[in-house]
């Protein structure tokens, strides 16, 4: 399995950036997906197409695909491509902004790979599953989902497994400004990256270069110069060595993260313009490419670094338009940010008035994520306890599988009941039309008139529809009961299927059979149907005809079908022999 099944880092993307939409890695407006069309194709091949388009970028028409896999794969009994496919649907939609939509395919995919009893696709996913959590500002549950992965992967002491647990648990500790804890997890995943693929180590050096941004000031304020001395110069190699990754791989938007990254920390460095330039170069690259979140990051930093020189006027300007470029990709914790920075500013120039502005705006944007926060937590409560039943109905099918199985096991040792089955209708017990098949022939060979008719209940969804499913099976088995109660020894009686019945009646010619059919068709409909239910009746239609030889057995069948037809047209609750 590629790494890119288990999360690519642009989306590991660093909390100095403002979180990791970048528009220009979203795929809007990119195919559309026929979904007839594809709806055609086996799960595999829909899910191969759907990952194609994740690769490259086109999420949307990528999760259509995805979505359409999972659907086919539920309704065709195939588990694990269904939990393949939630959770490639889930990589997109992340994407996509559509948070609360991916951790609920997470949740799905969890419940089918429980029951699968596949540890490493669970681990993968709950791994997955952490990161839109980690976007709707959801770290309790981020952490809830990571730990449980950590147990999984620790037992299985699978080390790629536990990297991308260590990783993420890193990510979610910076981003609630656990910046100790987000070191220790982070160390312990680069201390493991060795050996990974570019983009494994990519990501992991980015993250801890970029948690370096925020740990390098916390040490300074605590007075523990040497330790961040040290921080600095590690995460100076690491983020250089990121960029040349990034650069190898032609990869624009990993390219500008580092570049970012490398501008903060040589800032932190002392040196101020080489983080002006660098941060520049990455919001160029930025701009080109349509990466908002990432532009307005820049933009920020800038401003950050004109601070630094004591330019507050134009460190401001900066900031504004960071600002302005937050609100429009929607990054709610970057505008947070920049209004706390704006406020700060505005109080070093002496301007006390825009500094309480920017203060309180910084409260309400504080107060509105704090909102959505718990708005998005019930809406999930609510989810949970949707998808408690989805796995109970899983246990259930589960448990009626084995029980099923162990009746088969039954069945198979005894073969006189498992013949039965083969050539009885269950419902019934009326021979089935397997079963008439085979003995209607015979019937004709024996010689003398044979006539058959075919009889269909008149209206009977009807009696489904207004008295219940279970009524409608006791309707017909009292059916069978009166047909077979009323014919000779040579006859033969079966359920063609659904409501239909096949008659046979021997030794009779085509006058005799009618006026028998007639008695059978009035004994239905004189029974007194509604000690079942008040107001129940239930009468028959019947096409009749004689069978003339063997050879026009199947012209017979065909012809007591048209007669049929031709009772229900002439009113129904009929013989036609005619
Ligand atoms: P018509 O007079 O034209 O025969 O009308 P109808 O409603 O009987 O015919 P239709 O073919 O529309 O509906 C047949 C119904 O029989 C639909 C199906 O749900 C019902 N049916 C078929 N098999 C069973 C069964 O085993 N049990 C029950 N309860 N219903 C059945
Ligand atoms: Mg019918
Ligand atoms: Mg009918």
């Amino acid at each position: 399995m590629s790494a890119h099944d288990r999360a690519e880092p642009a989306d590991d993307a660093p909390s100095s950036i403002g979180g990791h939409s970048a528009p220009g890695l979203k795929g809007d407006g990119l195919t559309t997906v026929n979904a007839t069309a594809s709806a055609a194709l086996p799960v595999d091949v829909l899910l191969a197409r759907a990952e194609e388009k994740r690769l490259a970028g086109d999420y949307r028409a990528g999760g259509e695909l995805a979505r359409t896999a999972a659907d086919l794969a539920a309704a065709t009994g195939d588990a694990a491509g269904e939990a393949a496919a939630l959770r490639s649907l889930a990589n997109q939609l992340m994407r996509l902004g559509r948070q609360e939509e991916a951790i609920a395919a997470c949740r799905k995919a969890v419940v089918t790979l429980e029951a699968l009893d596949d540890p490493v696709g669970l681990c993968e996913v709950l791994t997955l599953q952490a990161m839109p959590l980690i976007d709707l500002g959801m770290h309790d549950e981020a952490l809830d989902v990571l730990a449980t992965a950590r147990d999984i992967a620790q037992r299985l002491g699978d080390r790629e497994l536990l990297y991308w647990v260590h990783n993420r648990t890193g990510v979610v500790h910076g981003r609630m400004g656990e910046h100790e804890l987000s070191t220790t997890y982070l160390m312990r995943a680069l201390g493991m990256a060795d050996g990974m693929n570019a983009e494994a180590r990519f990501c992991i050096l980015n993250n801890v270069s970029d948690n370096a941004v925020y740990e390098v000031p916390r040490l300074r304020g605590r007075g523990d110069l040497e330790a961040a001395d040290q921080v600095l110069t590690g995460a100076l190699g690491y983020v250089a060595e990121a960029l040349r990754l990034a650069r190898e791989a032609r990869h624009p938007y990993r390219e500008a993260i580092s570049l970012d990254n490398h501008g903060m920390l040589l800032a932190l460095a002392g040196d101020l313009d080489g983080a002006g330039r660098s941060v520049e170069e990455s919001r160029l690259i930025a701009v080109r490419a349509g990466y908002r979140s990432l532009e307005s990051a820049a933009l920020q930093h800038q401003a950050r670094i004109r601070m630094m020189r004591g330019h507050h006027t134009e460190a401001i300007e900066g900031l504004r338009l960071a600002l302005e470029r937050a609100h429009q990709a929607g990054e709610k914790p970057m505008a947070m940010e920049i209004s706390q920075e704006l406020s700060e500013a505005h109080e070093r120039i002496g301007d006390f008035v825009a500094a309480l502005a920017h203060y309180r705006d910084f409260h309400d944007l504080e107060r509105e994520l704090h909102n959505q926060v718990a708005a998005a937590r019930a809406r999930m409560a609510a989810h949970h306890f949707e998808l408690d039943n989805v796995r109970l109905e899983a246990e259930n099918a589960r448990l009626e599988a084995e029980l099923h199985r162990a009746r088969s096991a039954e069945l198979a040792a005894d073969n006189v009941v498992w013949q039965r089955q083969a050539t009885e209708d269950a419902l019934t017990g009326l021979p089935n039309r397997r079963s008439a098949d085979e003995r209607l022939p015979k019937l004709v060979a024996a010689g003398g008139p044979v006539c058959v008719a075919v009889a269909d209940v008149d209206r009977f969804k009807r009696v489904n529809d207004e008295y219940g499913h279970f009524i409608g099976d006791e309707v017909l088995r009292r059916i069978a009961a009166i047909l077979l109660d009323r014919i000779g020894e040579t006859d033969l009686v079966a359920r063609f299927g659904g409501e239909e019945f096949l008659i046979a009646l021997h030794g009779s010619g085509i006058e005799e059979a009618r006026a028998r059919c007639e008695l059978l068709r009035a004994s239905v409909a004189a029974y007194p149907w509604d000690t079942i239910e008040p107001g129940l009746t239930v009468t028959l239609s019947m096409g009749l005809t004689e069978v003339t030889g063997p050879a026009s057995l199947a012209d017979a069948m065909s012809q007591a079908d048209q007669r049929l037809y031709q009772a229900k047209r002439n009113g129904r609750n009929r013989v036609q022999a005619d």
